[in-house]
């Protein structure tokens, strides 16, 4: 199969690495090898690769910049596919990005061709991809304000989902319950708006994140979802967690709601300081914690 598979990649003119470890696609920095990892330039060497892993039977996973993902310490058995990044497509205020395209890069060419509806996504360090799925947000913005379309991979064929055949809610879209599919590119539709505004409220909400969030460690963002009337990180400091630590992972001090990589953490480590939160959290007020990162092995 290695042989085969790497004919393959070769083929298609596809980057194809073995045992990678996946702490060097996360910012977590945590993760064992991926047996495979592959890097498509495009759409149609990504649908070529994801036919043949569906036709040779091999597991696959797709992911973006790993912002969002907890990978286990015994990595992954199968073929991990980074997406392909590509250039902006322009009609009017409409913009179409590759699923692997930085979504805080998107941001900030908008700002630059005075289109708002995208200033919320300056700070999230993801893709257009792994936005979509999460229906990623921040500071009262989300895609669902923008997203006008995305054409995805399924195993029956390659189809464009409208807006609405999202079901886009709090970090759920209907990629959410089909994990097989692989989201190639998205569609926004932008709002003419003030460069200067739209850059000052970048600025301002780059600021918050500053001062706000430990962006100096790696983690992998909220840790928990919010749960309905309540915030995570609130509960989790509310129960005296700041600071609580196993092994190299760490409730961040400066923010409960982050879980953050100190220095040398494990998986383990990182599931095991979870659960603890987690079963603290619903003892002390009755909440149950759902996780937000997505944890792959
Ligand atoms: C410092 C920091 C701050 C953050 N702040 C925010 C915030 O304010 N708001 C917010 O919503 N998130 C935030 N995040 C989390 C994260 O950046 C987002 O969830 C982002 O959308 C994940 O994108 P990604 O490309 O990194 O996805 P990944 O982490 O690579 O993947 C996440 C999930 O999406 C799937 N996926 C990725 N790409 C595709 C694709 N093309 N097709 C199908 N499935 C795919 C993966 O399989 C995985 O299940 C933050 C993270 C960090 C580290």
């Amino acid at each position: 199969m290695v042989q085969s598979i790497f004919d393959f990649a070769a083929g298609q003119g596809i980057l194809l690495l073995c045992d990678e470890p996946m702490s060097r696609h996360t910012t977590f920095r945590v993760g064992g090898p991926a047996r495979f990892f592959a890097m498509p330039e495009d759409a149609t060497a990504l649908c070529a690769l994801l036919d043949y892993a569906q036709r040779e039977g091999i597991r696959y996973a797709v992911i973006g910049k790993g912002s969002n993902l907890l990978v286990d310490d015994g990595g992954f058995d199968g073929l991990v596919i980074r997406t392909p990044e590509g250039e902006l497509c322009w009609e009017g205020n409409t913009v179409t990005a590759l699923s692997g395209f930085s979504l805080a890069r998107l941001s900030a060419c908008a700002a630059e061709k005075s289109l708002a509806g995208l200033s919320f996504a300056q700070g999230i360090p993801g893709t257009v991809g792994g936005a979509v799925v999460m229906n990623a947000g921040a500071y009262g913005g989300e895609i669902a304000q923008t997203l006008l379309s995305s054409t995805c991979w399924t195993p029956e064929g390659v189809r464009t989902l409208t807006a609405e055949e999202h079901r886009l809610s709090y970090r759920h879209s209907t990629y959410s319950d089909h994990p097989q599919w692989v989201v190639l590119s998205a569609a926004f539709g932008l709002q003419p708006g003030d460069r200067q505004a739209i850059e000052e409220e970048m600025a301002d909400f780059a600021a918050r994140r500053r001062d706000k969030q430990p962006l100096e460690y790696p983690s992998a963002g909220s840790t928990f979802q919010r749960p309905a009337g309540h915030f995570a990180g609130k509960l989790i400091e509310d129960a005296g967690l700041k600071g609580f630590s196993v092994g190299g992972a760490q409730v961040s001090e400066k923010h409960a709601g982050f879980v953050i990589n100190r220095g040398g953490a494990s998986c383990a480590d990182v599931l095991s300081l979870m659960e603890q939160v987690t079963r603290i959290v619903e003892d002390r007020f009755g909440v149950t914690l759902t996780p937000e990162v997505k944890y792959l092995k």
